[in-house]
């Protein structure tokens, strides 16, 4: 009970990968789904969805990282356990329905049960349990292509529960519904949940739907950007566990922050951390606007950082006047500004997605050129060492200062203490914005 059912570790899913049309399903996803969760994975087409969803069925094979099932690499599966996965463990419904028109209703909720050589008297017993179940028993020796849309649906749904899989995975099943079937479906899916206490993942790109999870997970672009807790089923550890591991990474700063919100996932206190964050960035940033033109423009700094817009929609938000719903901001100021955030959020996805070793010469490089450094060889590389160490979290901000600060003989990079400063306050604005988002 205690132990996730589902655990994905670093899954990167690349298709095409190293050609021109190579793209990066999934990039880095990192999730925990626990037994008897209703979980839903919610975000815009072509986000990664389904392929997370297939990844977990076992469908789709990682490019990178790992998917476990019940503890088990499903990867590493052997032939009989990823059959065991597919016919017990896990249960698909598909918007498409994917039911075979050769075979009539109840044969079709049946199939499954074939490969597994139960007796025909013993199949259709349970199938017909199903069919009544959810009231299309009149429709058993009809074929699919007299069925309704809605009909289908629970059709296949009572294909996929009829092995009794733990796991129901369900891709967008009433996309293709009308909203009646949809609200009966959905309601179908709740019910096996609550009542069956079936663990159910459902793909939606559909924002009405979100009520119905325990948990909803937003995705775009291949990962995952926030998650939201409507009821929380995760064993009291789990949160936890997930901020011991992290909390050797943070700042002293967020090991504080952390503390105060020990109760909710690393994940939640990440989301509840953004207007923090936009406070810092701002007060990082700016200098002499009008408390209305800060306050404003710390909006759009907040829907940034969530990723609901990007850096040019952000940018054109700030110019916009302040009776047409923007900042208020000149041109010349949106820009600079917006450019300056961009910097800080690009370096900060630098550290979270590349080896420390290469992000630190990427944030070196970027240092020298913002304020202006002039390094030879060998003190560039030692900035490019102090920066590393700061990444990893082996020296705090001080430690890291005075490094800059401290003469070349006594083995630091001789700044003055001003330029110190300023690129360790860079430095951990980037380390804050890094963290979790
Ligand atoms: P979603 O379900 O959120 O709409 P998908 O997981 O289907 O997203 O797709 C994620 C991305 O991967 C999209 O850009 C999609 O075009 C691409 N993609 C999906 N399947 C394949 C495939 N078999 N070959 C190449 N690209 C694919
Ligand atoms: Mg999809």
């Amino acid at each position: 009970m205690n132990k996730p059912l589902v655990e994905i570790k670093n899954l990167k899913v690349i298709y095409n990968k190293g050609k021109s049309n190579e793209v990066r399903a999934l990039d880095g996803v990192n999730l925990k789904i626990y037994p008897q969760e209703y979980v839903i994975f919610y975000g815009p087409s072509g986000c990664g969805k389904s392929t997370l969803l297939y990844a977990i069925s076992g469908l789709q094979a990682p490019t990178q990282g790992e998917t476990y099932f019940r503890g088990k690499d499903i990867s590493k599966m052997t032939k009989e356990e990823m059959v065991g996965l597919h016919q017990k463990g896990t249960g698909m419904v598909f918007q498409a329905f994917y039911l075979i028109p050769s075979l009539n209703v109840l044969d079709n909720v049946c199939l499954p049960k074939v490969f597994r050589g139960e007796s025909l008297g013993r199949r259709k017993e349970e199938g017909i349990k199903l069919l009544h179940r959810f009231s299309i028993v009149e429709q058993a020796n009809k074929f699919p292509s007299q069925l309704s849309g809605g009909q289908k649906q629970r059709v296949s749904i009572s294909r996929a529960l009829v092995n009794n899989p733990e796991l129901i995975l369900a891709d967008e099943p009433v996309g293709n519904l009308d909203s009646e079937s949809a609200e009966n479906v959905l309601q179908i899916l709740k019910e096996l949940n609550e009542i069956d206490k079936k663990t159910v993942i459902l793909v939606t790109h559909n924002a009405e739907h979100l009520h119905f999870a325990d948990r909803v997970i937003y995705m775009k672009d291949g990962r995952i950007i926030k998650e939201e807790v409507n009821k929380e089923k995760r064993p009291l550890e789990a949160g936890k566990e997930d901020i011991d591991i992290k909390l050797d990474e943070l700042s002293d700063e967020m090991k504080i922050l952390m503390r105060a919100f020990k109760n909710l996932s690393i994940t939640q206190v990440g989301a509840l951390l953004v207007p923090y964050k936009a406070n810092q960035l701002m007060a990082h940033l700016i200098s002499e606007l009008t408390e209305e033109q800060v306050n404003s423009a710390n909006a759009f700094l907040k829907e940034l950082l969530f990723y609901n817009i990007n850096l040019d929609d952000f940018r054109k938000s700030l110019d916009l006047s302040y009776n047409k719903g923007g900042a208020g901001w000149n041109k010349k100021r949106a820009e600079s500004f917006s450019r300056r955030a961009g910097e800080i959020i690009k370096h900060s996805e630098i550290i979270k997605k590349e080896e420390s070793k290469t992000a630190a010469i990427s944030l070196s490089e970027y240092f020298a050129n913002l304020f202006s450094l002039h390094l030879d060889g060998e003190i560039k590389l030692r900035l490019e060492s102090f920066v590393k160490q700061r990444i990893e979290n082996k020296i705090d901000r001080f430690e890291f200062q005075k490094k800059l600060d401290s003469s070349k003989i006594l083995g630091g990079v001789g700044l003055n203490r001003l330029k110190a400063e300023k690129i360790s306050r860079e430095m951990e604005i980037i380390m804050l914005i890094k963290f979790s988002n």
